[in-house]
């Protein structure tokens, strides 16, 4: 296996990552950023990005990735393809194997490989993707304001996001696999008293219909077995995340959800010398802002553990 020694290694390319990497290359540690499965992370899946401040026109997400990624090649940063494999943080410097083939021994390792929206698994939702099918209410509900669209999940966060959508749509469909909600009590109220949600019980989806964009929705009610259309512009599915947290759970602490615990109001993990940042730490807020702002937190923290070991 090919062995290289880094200072400090980012394992992750969204706005947490390429802001660590913005930092660290200015501050001289040379890093080197994996870009991992999805170059750009979650926004590269979104059209406009209109609540990023800076940009009053709104810009695509694939392009301000790019755009990101060109600010940190601009100072130094050493951006690659491949996909971080296994990890050995045992000892220092730790150990990242990339692409099940070349070992990276950093000094420090920035984690910033996000989560990922959880997929119903349909072809028309795959298809669709982007032309109507979202998995983020607050990126793209504002597109469907004064018109109709459906939410698929019962949990906290399809309840939430129910919510938000009825302050801009004019109708929403909340499509509900059992009879109850598994989401807090507190927030099924809401949902229960906002007078332009319907709450459409047992009930799964079979196909999101439309050609180029989402014209509507097939659902199929799970007892009676009928099936029923409802026009839609907008189709959102909130049925989780999945932080990308699995090679790391032999050695950092994860929360119930698998998100990676920091020490409140840092990046620092359990283990000396890695930090986390962005989605895979954060399950509140998720935004792309919140996301690059601890992405500069987790390139701060690591230039000072350097400076402190002589590593620097
Ligand atoms: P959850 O796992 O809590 O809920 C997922 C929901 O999606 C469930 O209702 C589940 O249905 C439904 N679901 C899953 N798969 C499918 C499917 N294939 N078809 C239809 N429905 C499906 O995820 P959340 O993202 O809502 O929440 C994650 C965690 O974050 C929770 O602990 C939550 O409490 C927390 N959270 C807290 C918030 C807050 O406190 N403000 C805000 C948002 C999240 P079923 O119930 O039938 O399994």
């Amino acid at each position: 296996m090919e062995i290289e020694k880094v200072k400090c290694l980012i394992i992750g390319s969204g706005p947490a990552g390429y802001t660590a990497a913005i930092y660290a290359s200015r501050a001289g540690l040379s890093p080197v950023l994996y870009q991992g499965l999805q170059p750009g992370g979650q926004l590269t899946i979104t059209n406009d990005v209109e609540n990023y401040p800076g940009y009053p026109e709104g810009i695509n997400g694939p392009q301000m990735m790019e755009d990101f990624k060109k600010q940190a090649e601009r100072f130094g940063t050493d951006v690659r393809y491949g996909i971080a494999t296994a990890v050995d943080f045992s000892s220092q410097p730790h150990k990242v194997t990339i692409d099940e083939q070349q070992v990276i021994l950093a000094d420090s390792v920035i984690i910033s490989t996000g989560a990922s929206a959880k997929w119903l698994g349909l072809e028309s939702e795959a298809r669709l993707n982007g032309n109507g099918v979202s998995a983020c209410a607050v990126c793209d509900g504002f597109f469907y304001r004064g018109q109709d669209v459906a939410i698929v999940g019962a949990g906290d966060t399809a309840a939430e996001e129910a919510t938000y959508l009825a302050n801009l749509c004019r109708k929403v469909y909340m499509i509900i696999r059992r009879d109850e909600m598994r989401a807090s009590l507190i927030m099924q109220e809401r949902v229960k008293k906002t007078p332009n949600i319907e709450i459409v019980w047992n009930s799964v989806t079979e196909e999101v219909l439309g050609e180029q964009a989402v014209e509507g929705v097939r659902l199929k009610n799970v007892l009676t077995n009928e099936t029923r259309e409802i026009p839609v512009t907008g189709f959102f599915v909130a049925i989780g995340h999945q932080p990308n947290s699995e090679i790391f759970k032999e050695y950092l602490n994860l929360d119930e959800n698998g998100y990676i615990r920091t020490i409140p109001g840092t990046s620092k993990t359990n283990i000396d010398g890695v930090f986390a940042c962005g989605d895979v730490q954060d399950f509140t807020y998720r935004q792309a802002v919140t996301a690059a702002g601890t992405g500069c937190m987790a390139a701060l923290d690591a230039e000072r553990y350097l400076a402190s070991r002589d590593l620097h």
